[in-house]
C-alpha cells in the first residue's frame, strides 16, 4: 500500500477539538480494511528494521496501530495511558500539547532492562506527547530505538522535541 493513497483518505476537520486546530482525522483509514492493513504494514516494516523487542503505544489512537503491529511481530505491547487509568505502580510525566496540557503514565515493570522499544502513535504534532513518552520508557528501563507515527504535521516542528531519537513517519502534511 502506497503511503500517498493512505494520505489521500485522511480527513481535515477544522476547529476540532478547539477553534483554530485543523484536526487530521484518521478514522476513514481505520474503517477501510485495505487502508488500515496498509498503514499497519508501513509501521510494522519500520519497527522490524529497528530491531524492535516491544512496542510502547500512546493512548488512544496509538493503541490501534501498536496492538496490530505487536500481533504481526509476535512481541509484547505496553500501553502509555492518560493519568489515572493504569492500575499498578506507575511513572508519570506532565507535558504541554498543541491544545492544553496532560499527564501520561506507564507501568513501572513494563520492560526488561535495556529492552529495545519502538514508541508508536498515530500523529506527531508538537512532539510533547512523544517526548514525555520517551522519558517514561527510559524511566521504566527500556531503550527507545525509534519513534514511529503514521502522520507528521511537519510545520509544527515536533521533531525538535525529539532530537537524538530515530523519528519516522511515512505521511507528512
Ligand atoms: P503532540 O504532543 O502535539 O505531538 O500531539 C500529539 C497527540 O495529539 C497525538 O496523540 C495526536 O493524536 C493528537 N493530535 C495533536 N494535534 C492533532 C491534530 N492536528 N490532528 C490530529 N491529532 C492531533
Amino acid at each position: 500500500m502506497n503511503a500517498e493513497t493512505i494520505r489521500d483518505a485522511i480527513r481535515d476537520v477544522p476547529d476540532f477539538p478547539k477553534p483554530g486546530i485543523l484536526f487530521k482525522d484518521i478514522t476513514p483509514v481505520l474503517q477501510n480494511a485495505e487502508l488500515f492493513r496498509g498503514a499497519v504494514t508501513l509501521l510494522e516494516t519500520f519497527c522490524k528494521e529497528c530491531g524492535v523487542e516491544k512496542i510502547a503505544a500512546i493512548d488512544a489512537r496509538g493503541f490501534l496501530f501498536g496492538g496490530a503491529i505487536c500481533d504481526r511481530l509476535n512481541i509484547g505491547f505496553v500501553p502509555v495511558r492518560k493519568q489515572g487509568k493504569l492500575p499498578y505502580k506507575t511513572f508519570e510525566e506532565t507535558y504541554d500539547l498543541e491544545y492544553g496540557s496532560a499527564t501520561l503514565a506507564i507501568h513501572q515493570d513494563a520492560f526488561a532492562p535495556g529492552e529495545k522499544v519502538v514508541i508508536i502513535d498515530d500523529l506527531l504534532a508538537t512532539g510533547g506527547t512523544a517526548a514525555a513518552t520517551a522519558k517514561l520508557v527510559e524511566r521504566a528501563g527500556g531503550e527507545v530505538v525509534a519513534i514511529g507515527f503514521l502522520v507528521e504535521l511537519a510545520f509544527l516542528n515536533g521533531r525538535d522535541q525529539l532530537q537524538g531519537y530515530n523519528v519516522w513517519a511515512p505521511i507528512a502534511f
